[in-house]
């Protein structure tokens, strides 16, 4: 594990800091994206000679490109256990476009199904249900975790009804993960199937789809390329092949049909009718170098490593005076490494920026693209949040939020954890100094 770090591109990047001293750059905002591996940049490279559009193409290039494409299929289903005798890969953009692309198949115009979906989703795992679906929203308790309960309550108030469970695989914000296997347990006794989001769980635990036979199969899983040391612009779904046979599919045009005349179309066969235009060859090249190096470090001992940096953080983080901490810090075995925190006192934004132009320590902060589930955990009435729809020039509240990748190393927590120390005992003093100054660009 001690030389992760030499895995990817740019761990010894040198950044600014405020007082002009440069400074390797500390990434902790994996949640949002990881940095690539050097063997998927090698791997572009290797395949660059390749280059070349595929499917109907008959150069040897396009041939062998399209070949090394469908075969892709077969890589990413067994990375996530998929059984592809029942289930079908589409490489998408991303997370949000896979999901999307789910909610599009799904819809009916005839009735509008009820999905449920939970308190502490991304907004691509809530948005897109809000179109065309009666949406529940399955509650969590004071710690920001689900509540099993409340969804066994749902799926029996809304017993025939409800067509899917969404849920996220690890929150985004919290790191808490789900037992997914539990709920899709829960769910399939009640007809319906189970959607899991995969953004934060793939890149950092093993995940199995398990098989269709097994109570706890998972019927949908999508992920991003870029959030598991891949680039950006390739995603994953995987799903059963019989769910896109309803409705025509969300983008339509080259590449999605079988015969087309001016008044009649025949749509080809999934996963081509639901990847529409030309596919993106090198994103795929990058995913598979991204999976077979993962696979490689074995996805256990990167859970294990990454809980460990985890651990030791929270560990650091609860003795600075002033720092609060959100989510479940009990039972961390149940976290991925993702580590929200405010200091009192101090606006999230500016401690962010704090982080950055002092220590050159890169973080998120804000509401992660999840509002619903920060206010929760913030203890914000949605009332309240009315005011920032009349006034957008008052702060919004937030959070900051630290997030581990493989590569990330513990001298690297220690210098957050003594600029951590250090702004706490100079709060005023960096209100003061920040209260005016620009950012970097
Ligand atoms: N779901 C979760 C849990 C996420 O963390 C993210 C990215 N922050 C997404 C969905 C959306 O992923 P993408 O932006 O790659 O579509």
């Amino acid at each position: 594990p001690s030389n992760y770090e030499n895995l990817i591109v740019g761990a010894d990047t040198t950044v600014p800091l405020r007082n002009g001293r440069l400074v390797t750059a500390i990434n902790f905002d994996n949640a949002a994206t990881t940095p690539p591996f050097c063997a998927v940049m090698q791997e572009i490279m290797n395949f660059s000679p390749w280059y070349s559009s595929i499917h109907r193409g008959t150069g040897y290039k396009s041939q062998l490109s399209s070949h090394f494409y469908e075969n892709a299929r077969k890589t990413v289903g067994e990375f996530v256990n998929a059984d592809l005798s029942k289930d079908t890969v589409i490489f998408v953009k991303n997370t949000t476009e896979a999901i999307n692309k789910v909610a599009h198949s799904l819809s009916s115009t005839d009735e509008q199904p009820v999905v449920l979906s939970t308190c502490m989703e991304h907004h691509s795992n809530d948005l897109p249900w809000r179109r065309n679906y009666r949406v529940g929203y399955i509650d969590i308790d004071e710690d920001g975790r689900l509540n099993i309960e409340d969804l066994k309550y749902k799926l029996e108030k809304y017993n025939g009804s409800v067509k899917l469970v969404v849920v996220t695989g690890a929150s985004n914000v919290t790191g808490h993960k789900n037992p997914i296997y539990e709920i899709a347990t829960l769910v399939h006794q009640y007809n319906c199937k189970i959607l899991v989001d995969g953004a934060q769980l793939v890149p950092h635990s093993p995940v199995e789809m398990k098989p269709h036979s097994s109570p706890q199969h998972i019927d949908y899983l999508v992920f991003s390329g870029h959030k598991m040391y891949a680039p950006f612009g390739i995603g994953v779904l995987v799903a059963p092949q019989t769910s896109f046979s309803t409705n025509p599919p969300d983008l339509v045009g080259g590449g999605t049909v079988d015969l087309v005349t001016h008044n009649q179309i025949l749509w080809a066969d999934v996963p081509q009718r639901e990847e529409a235009g030309t596919p993106n060859v090198f994103g795929v090249v990058a995913l598979i170098a991204a999976i077979k190096t993962l696979s490689q470090l074995d996805m256990k001992k990167i859970e294990y490593h990454e809980y460990r940096l985890m651990e030791y953080a929270l560990m650091r983080m609860r003795q600075v005076p002033e720092v609060e901490l959100y989510g479940d810090c009990i039972h961390l075995k149940n976290r991925v490494s993702i580590v929200p925190f405010n200091i009192k006192g101090i606006s999230h934004d500016l401690t962010a920026k704090i982080l950055s132009m002092e220590g050159g320590i890169a973080v998120r902060n804000g509401c992660f693209c999840a509002q619903p589930y920060v206010q929760k955990l913030l203890g914000i009435p949605d009332e309240k949040l009315q005011e920032h729809i009349q006034h957008p020039e008052l702060p919004r509240p937030g959070m900051v939020r630290i997030s581990f990748g493989l590569y990330n190393q513990i001298h690297e927590i220690d210098k957050l954890i003594a600029l951590l120390w250090t702004i706490t005992s100079n709060k005023q003093y960096y209100i003061d100094l920040y209260k005016d100054s620009p950012n970097f660009f």
